[in-house]
């Protein structure tokens, strides 16, 4: 029994030194630490090593209120094919990250934004019109400038999400894990059938907060069931979302359908 006790205190011991190796790694990987509470929490962003946008007066996310209804906007341009390769998923400590393999974009204003990688945020991160759904999914895009153009999805607990399903197949994972995937996602699967939305000039919502980031913020939420939203919450950080940030003067523009 002694024995039994021992080797589990021995493997216990292993599994520590790995996730400590692993968070090592990814502090000198990222060099700054951050976290969403205490010392390291959002408050402290701006105050972290090397250049941080944190302080900036364009961040994200924002509180989408007093919007101009702009006539001229377009549905969003998208070009997501079913046969796209979800290459990996990762818990990078902040959230669950899945990455794609190159195939999927969206042309806004002429220029072609690449579909990289989408995560969550537990509760969202926008709130539109003061309200906060419960899981926020951000699509994030770069061009060859290296612009980013974030495509967000609200959701809210209701049916059972299939796409989910293979999203999940591959949960739970533990911090600092990657799992290879490499099967394809239609990511068009998990998008709202009503594709009105506001956008605006704002900030990544994580360190470095780099402000050069078009947002696209979907007014309707789609669906998956609670579940499916708990599963993502017991792997994630707690509130791993960032308070509503000043607008400074910044128009948000609404589509008119
Ligand atoms: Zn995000």
């Amino acid at each position: 029994m002694n024995k039994l006790i021992l080797s589990f205190s021995a493997l216990f011991l292993i599994i520590g030194c790995q996730q400590s190796a692993e968070e090592h790694k990814e502090n000198k990987h990222n060099s700054k630490h951050w976290s969403y509470d205490g010392e390291t929490g959002p408050e402290h962003w701006a105050e972290l090593e090397g250049e941080t946008n944190c302080n900036g007066n364009f961040q994200s996310p924002i509180n989408l209120v007093n919007f101009k209804t702009a006539e001229d906007l377009e549905p969003v341009d998208l070009h997501y094919a079913e046969e796209t390769l979800l290459h990996d998923v990762v818990n990078n400590g902040h959230s669950i990250q899945y990455d794609f393999e190159h195939g999927d974009f969206l042309i806004h204003k002429q220029d072609t934004f690449h579909l990289k990688q989408f995560h969550f945020h537990e509760p969202a991160e926008h709130l539109i019109e003061g309200v906060r759904y419960p899981l926020e999914i951000h699509l994030v895009h770069q061009n060859s400038d290296t612009e980013f153009l974030v495509l967000s999805v609200m959701v809210k607990e209701g049916q059972n999400s299939k796409p989910f399903e293979l999203l999940e197949s591959y949960l739970p994972i533990q911090k600092g894990e990657t799992k290879l995937i490499q099967a394809p996602f239609d990511m068009s699967q998990n998008l709202p059938d009503q594709k009105g939305y506001f956008t605006y000039q704002g900030s990544l919502t994580t360190p470095p907060c780099s402000e050069d980031v078009t947002w696209i913020v979907f007014k309707k939420p789609i669906e998956i069931a609670l579940e499916q939203v708990e599963l993502l919450r017991y792997l994630m950080p707690i509130n791993n979302y960032r308070d509503e940030q000043p607008h400074h003067g910044r128009v948000i523009y609404s589509t008119s359908f």
